[in-house]
């Protein structure tokens, strides 16, 4: 057996088992290696009948047997009851209001059963559990060990594995088993230096691979998941080092850096920058000074105003002249994820830079536009393409804002000396070089966020970045109260929310996200969502309001059509997905309601709640939620005392976790990876480690493995 043999080679697999491998995209003996179990079963734990803790939430394996629909003694309520049994002994069971389950549930036949146990420790029930069939043989096997009272069960810990119909974790600990004997383990790369290794303790990876798959005891377990953590994390630190190396032997456009003339320009703004936003520019300035290229990411929470960062700074870059010519000037380039987006930055900088001699242009998939106008210097006016492509290659246009067409090979430019990429997460050196095209120099390049993220994650995924913070909010923003709404309290919401479209503003309504597999469906399901929420609001709710509706699958030019109509007033209530979440901004909107508000990450809960953050009225935040578990209401009940982003963001990967951190697949980070970013000092070890290593040989020749590793993960990088 060999790490690149086919899994087929080796294993007889039927048709369903290699599907699922398939979908697990696990096809060779070394991919199943690195299929890690989510967790472990001990027969010490819950996961027996026989000893059920109140409070916690299970999974049993077993059957249901006796059910019967009755009435509730008291409360004459239908319910259904019967009993859950497995080898170890039985509980309870019931569902409340839906006396059809007596019929429909699976009877003596081998389940999953999942749910919250009540009741109390001598009396536990399970109500409303989700139930679902399994073959005999997902059972784990301790549990048909345990009528016969093995003492080794005891003490084993089961590895289970990310779930998939046709492969069963049971057939991935015999597999698993077989390889891990194979003697396969001695052709692998250990591609943690010894050194390294050696300095946190971590196991080499023969030993690691055995104790993930086969651990003895839940140390063992721990340990080697805590190296395959670190050694994920090192890899992208090395990748990212790599890549901060290879930005550092580049050169960049000298930006002259005229300190009174930004002054001025910042003088000219209707308000003070904020403390942080100062800072933030002179960091920018201080790297326009340097010989090579910026390579810098602004985080800063919704609101924060890193558009006005973004605008004194290109001032410096439009008002610099290429070296060794008489005319004109270097230019920027500011990309946004969305043509709304594009707009509105667009309109911001033509407010910014009204008085001034700078031409500024938008470009997106529905069109190019310049400001001024040659015959009306108040307005921006529609160009062709040609035209506008014509006027950033000879220069004469000097930003240019725009979407991903932006990017596009039709567009030239003169003298490309600052990419602003606002909410995207890679742009890579080689990227930005191949958009400057001409000559050696590559762009200063700062990248935008408002995604509030947990410091390690930062670390992590911006590696390769100098991260500036606004931590500060423009002063005078009245605050955003934030409730949580149970069903009960609705209409009492909708009463306030009546109240300030009376006064003249705007709300939005925010249906819930649907949690489905299969992404296109859940777009379908929230689209429909929103289309029913719409109607019922319109007829029940806001019958005297015009409602308007957003989502995904309208077209750019309709997604376009009705943010103009919000923005101009002519819709009072926008009903939508959570389309509207990257930084959409009108002002005169001050209420939000989010329904099914518990099944949000916080961090997009307060990406939404920052909608109605953007005037100085005072705005409301309604959290609908019907949530019981402690958990949710926990979560929420940060929602409503923090109003702060990274605070936010470190409540979510300490309450929720790294596996349900919000949009954690974006980060291209594995669910074990994730989880190690709650230790700070893995991370920061893993950080030095990959630094120190970079800066001593960027090539890596004294690591072949980890240089492969790291290459193949730059690949990945730049793919997105
Ligand atoms: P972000 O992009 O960080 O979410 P924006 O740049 O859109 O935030 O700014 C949000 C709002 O705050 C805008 O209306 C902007 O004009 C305003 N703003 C920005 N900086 C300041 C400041 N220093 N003082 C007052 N208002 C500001
Ligand atoms: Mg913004």
């Amino acid at each position: 057996m060999h790490p690149e043999d086919l899994i087929e080679a080796h294993f007889r697999v039927t048709k369903d088992q290699k599907a699922a491998l398939k979908r697990l995209s696990l096809n060779t003996i070394q991919d199943i290696l690195w299929h890690f179990p989510v967790r472990y079963q001990s027969m010490a734990e819950s996961s027996q009948a026989a000893h059920l803790v109140p409070g916690n939430t299970v999974t049993l394996f077993g059957q249901l047997t006796k059910l019967e629909a009755k009435r509730l003694w008291k409360s004459r309520r239908p319910a259904t009851q019967g009993w859950f049994e497995d080898g170890t002994g039985r509980v309870k069971v019931m569902w409340f209001n839906q006396p059809y389950i007596a019929k429909m549930v699976p009877q003596n036949t081998p389940i999953k059963l999942s749910g919250a146990v009540s009741g109390s420790e001598k009396s536990p029930y399970i109500t409303n559990p989700e139930i679902e069939s399994v073959a005999a043989d997902a059972i784990p096997e301790p549990l048909l060990n345990m009528q016969g009272g093995e003492q080794e069960a005891e003490h084993t810990l089961f590895p289970v594995y990310p779930e998939s119909r046709g492969v069963t974790s049971k057939w991935f600990y015999h597999t698993m088993k077989r390889i891990l004997t194979s003697g396969v383990l001695e052709e692998l790369e250990d591609v943690i230096p010894p050194h390294v290794a050696k300095q946190y303790n971590l196991p080499r990876l023969s030993s690691a691979l055995v104790y993930i798959h086969a651990p003895k005891d839940a140390r063992d377990a721990e340990g080697a998941r805590k190296r395959f953590a670190f050694e994920e994390i090192f890899v992208i630190q090395v990748a990212k080092q790599k890549e901060r190396a290879l930005n550092n032997t580049q050169e960049a456009l000298p930006v002259v850096v005229d300190d009174e003339k930004i002054a001025a320009f910042i003088d000219t703004l209707p308000y003070p920058l904020t403390g942080a936003q100062a800072r933030a520019v002179n960091e920018i300035l201080g790297d326009f000074a340097k010989q090579h290229p910026m390579a810098r990411l602004l985080e800063g929470d919704v609101g924060s105003g890193k558009t006005a960062v973004a605008a004194a700074t290109s001032y410096a870059v439009v008002t610099s002249r290429p070296a060794g010519r008489s005319a004109g000037t270097l230019q920027v380039a500011y990309m946004a994820p969305t043509e709304i987006l594009s707009s509105q930055h667009f309109q911001s900088f033509i407010e910014m830079y009204r008085e001034l001699p700078i031409n500024i242009a938008l470009i997106t998939g529905s069109g190019c536009y310049k400001f001024p106008s040659k015959l009306n210097r108040e307005r921006p006016t529609k160009i062709s393409r040609a035209q506008m492509l014509k006027w950033v290659a000879n220069g004469e246009i000097a930003i240019v804002i725009g979407t991903h067409a932006l990017i596009q090979k039709s567009v030239e430019f003169q003298n490309l000396a600052y990419v602003i990429v606002d909410e995207q997460h890679r742009f890579g050196t080689a990227q930005r070089k191949a958009l400057a095209k001409k000559g050696e120099a590559v762009p200063h390049f700062l990248s935008m966020t408002a995604t509030p993220i947990p410091r390690t994650l930062a670390l992590t995924i911006y590696g390769d970045l100098d991260i500036s913070v606004l931590d500060e909010l423009p002063p005078n923003r009245a605050s955003v109260e934030t409730k949580i709404v149970s069903p009960k309290e609705r209409e009492l919401a909708y009463e306030t929310v009546r109240e300030e479209i009376e006064k003249g503003r705007q709300a939005y309504v925010i249906c819930p996200r649907i949690e489905e597999p299969d992404p296109g469906k859940a777009m379908a399901l929230r689209v429909k969502s929103a289309r029913a929420e719409a109607k019922r609001l319109q007829k029940e709710v806001f019958t005297d309001y015009k409602i308007g509706l957003m989502h995904g699958k309208l077209k750019p030019k309709e997604k376009d059509e009705v943010m103009d109509k919000f923005n101009a007033g002519e819709i009072d209530v926008l009903v939508s997905t959570s389309v509207v979440e990257v930084g959409v901004n009108v002002q005169n909107a001050t209420s939000i309601i989010i329904e099914g508000a518990e099944r949000f990450g916080l961090s997009q809960l307060h990406q939404l709640r920052g909608r109605v953050q953007r005037s100085s009225h005072k705005a409301h935040c309604f959290l609908f939620s019907d949530a019981k578990m402690k958990e949710s209401r926990d979560r929420l009940r940060a929602m409503a005392d923090t109003s702060n982003g990274f605070a936010l963001a470190e409540a979510d990967m300490m309450l929720r976790g790294m596996g349900d951190f919000y949009g954690r697949k974006q980060w291209g980070i594995s669910d074990l990876a994730m989880e190690a970013l709650k230790n700070a000092r893995l991370i920061e070890a893993a950080r030095k480690e990959a630094q120190a290593i970079v800066a001593k040989e960027p090539e890596l020749a004294d690591y072949p493995a980890l240089a492969k590793r790291a290459e193949h993960l730059a690949e990945l990088f730049h793919d997105e």
